[in-house]
């Protein structure tokens, strides 16, 4: 049986981040009528189960930020998923959710931190009993929970499809993999790298523009950030200065490991005082 050991933690009033073992961060945010899930993580256990069991046994969607293998991992365990439309074709994933990949990347992370959790690679991490039914969400989309509203904004950068969220009433931005200290660049989504950082530029600094409607920001992996605590304030605004850098020729470059390898490769990163910006399986 999988494990329904997966720690969870209502850090805000009716809002949950669930810890799939430091590889995802999923939220679920509770409302007076309804429920929304923000992503299924890998898929490690039964996330299902704890979410129906422990957390609320109100009725609820599912929506999924991006399509990468960490965040749609556990989508077969549900019957539907919302997803943006430029990411919703998953079978030409640069990150694939299949079981070989959910399996090599929980063990990687399990490696990175170290530690022993209370999971099973092959116990835990099993194929899907079915393919979720896919629905097209899009930018301005509202869910009402019911006493909150939940906006979907897409972001484009990290993949085609980004998407964030805001929470009306906890002023909470949850804004994925869209911003963190180590974001990565899907660079199939521009013509070239550069057109990428453009992209991704433009994003950022439209969802900084609504700061009006958010306090804090929630990234989808909180090695960045301690469970249950926001990213830090300065995040944000030095992820978009770094991509000006990358944009306007002055950037300034690292070689770091590419922690998604597994075989250790060095790639180039561009530095902006606590972020470093790279590509996912490439070079600026
Ligand atoms: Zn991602």
């Amino acid at each position: 049986m999988r494990t329904k050991g997966i720690p969870f933690y209502e850090f805000k009033e009716g809002v949950y981040e669930i810890d799939e073992f430091d590889c995802a961060s999923i939220f679920v945010i509770v409302g007076e009528k309804r429920a929304l899930v923000l992503d299924t993580g890998t898929g490690i256990g039964d996330l299902r189960w704890v979410i129906e069991n422990r957390i609320t046994h109100k009725p609820y969607d599912v929506v999924i930020t991006h399509n990468h293998g960490d965040h749609i991992g556990g989508a077969g365990f549900f019957d539907s998923v919302w997803i943006h439309e430029a990411d919703a074709d998953w079978s030409k994933l640069p990150v694939s959710p299949s079981l070989a990949f959910r399996r090599s990347y929980a063990e990687l992370i399990a490696k990175r931190e170290g530690k022993n959790y209370q999971y099973d690679l092959y116990r835990d991490i099993v194929e899907w009993p079915k393919e979720p039914e896919i629905k097209i969400m899009s930018d301005g989309q509202s869910f009402d929970l019911g006493g909150r509203n939940v906006t979907v904004y897409h972001c484009p950068g990290h993949t085609a499809g980004q998407c964030t969220v805001i929470d009306d009433k906890s002023r909470i931005l949850f804004i994925a993999d869209a911003c963190n200290q180590n974001l990565l660049l899907d660079t199939e989504i521009g013509d070239t790298a550069l057109d990428t950082a453009r992209i991704a530029e433009k994003s950022l600094l439209r969802i900084s523009g609504m700061k009006n409607l958010y306090d804090e920001i929630y990234n989808s992996h909180h090695d960045f950030r301690g469970f249950g605590s926001p990213l830090g304030k300065e995040v944000l605004p030095n992820a978009i200065k770094c991509l000006r850098t990358i944009c306007d020729g002055t950037a300034e470059y690292i070689e770091v490991e590419d922690a998604l390898s597994a075989g250790h490769e060095m790639k180039r990163a561009a530095v902006y005082d606590n972020v470093q910006i790279s590509c996912m399986g490439g070079n600026f």
